[in-house]
């Protein structure tokens, strides 16, 4: 199963892919996790990425692209995954679009997961993310066993350069001008579902399933 996770920035997206990724054994593919993880070991794509996420913009599509292709071209993509934070383009989505439809591939489920922009700032300030496996908790909502360290590896947790309000903004209206236009693009092609991201993450994850199944 090939599946999308849509939405604005802070709705959920990567909490929920990490729970689909464990429930139908297949990877979680985020883009901006793979980023990420080029900063901290300072790879050239690091940099190049870290300008335009430091300020909130997206990472320009060829350099996102070629990554993304790169990644679910390896082996344990063959059963499926679930892709959080990409495409985030129309552009990235049509380059998808073509490169599945190479082997009469698609993307079976895009799941927009719905939060109004009202809900995101307050959400984002709370968020604390581990840099080192992608796990992300929210000191209020969602917290880790042992503060400020991850449930997963131990290793200690950060609030992201760009959760801070300004920049979370900035991301609200990319989101709205590059990604929203997403939602359309997968309507058109009968695979979209939105659920409310407002929601206890459990209660999302049980809607989530019912979509899946
Ligand atoms: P969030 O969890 O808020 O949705 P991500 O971790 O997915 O954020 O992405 C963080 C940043 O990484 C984005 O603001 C953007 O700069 C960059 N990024 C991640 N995925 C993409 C993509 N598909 N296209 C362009 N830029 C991306
Ligand atoms: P995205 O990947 O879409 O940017 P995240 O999954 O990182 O979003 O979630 C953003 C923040 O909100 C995190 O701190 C996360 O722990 C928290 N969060 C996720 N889902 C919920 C929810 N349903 N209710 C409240 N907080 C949530
Ligand atoms: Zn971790």
């Amino acid at each position: 199963m090939k599946i999308v996770m849509l939405g604005a920035p802070g709705a959920g997206k990567g909490t929920q892919a990490s729970m689909i990724a464990e429930n139908f054994g297949i990877p979680h593919i985020s883009t901006g996790d793979i980023f990420r993880a080029n900063i901290k070991n300072g790879t050239e794509l690091g940099k190049e990425a870290k300008a335009y996420m430091d300020k909130g913009e997206l990472v320009p599509d060829e350099l996102t692209v070629r990554l993304l292709l790169d990644r679910v071209a390896q082996d344990d993509c063959k059963e499926g995954y679930v892709l959080d934070g990409f495409p985030r383009t129309i552009p990235q989505a049509e380059v998808l679009e073509k490169e599945l439809e190479k082997t009469g591939d698609k993307i079976d489920k895009a799941v927009n997961v719905d939060v109004p922009d009202e809900n995101i700032v307050r959400r984002m300030s709370g968020r604390r993310a581990c840099l080192k496996c992608g796990a992300t908790y929210h000191i209020v909502h969602i917290p880790p066993k042992k503060e400020g360290i991850c449930d997963v590896c131990g290793s200690e947790l950060v609030l992201r350069d760009d959760d801070k309000e300004e920049t979370v903004k900035n991301r609200l209206d990319v989101y709205h001008k590059q990604t929203s236009p997403l939602i359309d693009f997968y309507s058109k092609r009968n695979v979209l579902e939105t659920v409310d991201g407002t929601k206890d993450s459990k209660e999302v994850f049980e809607d989530i399933k019912k979509i899946l199944k």
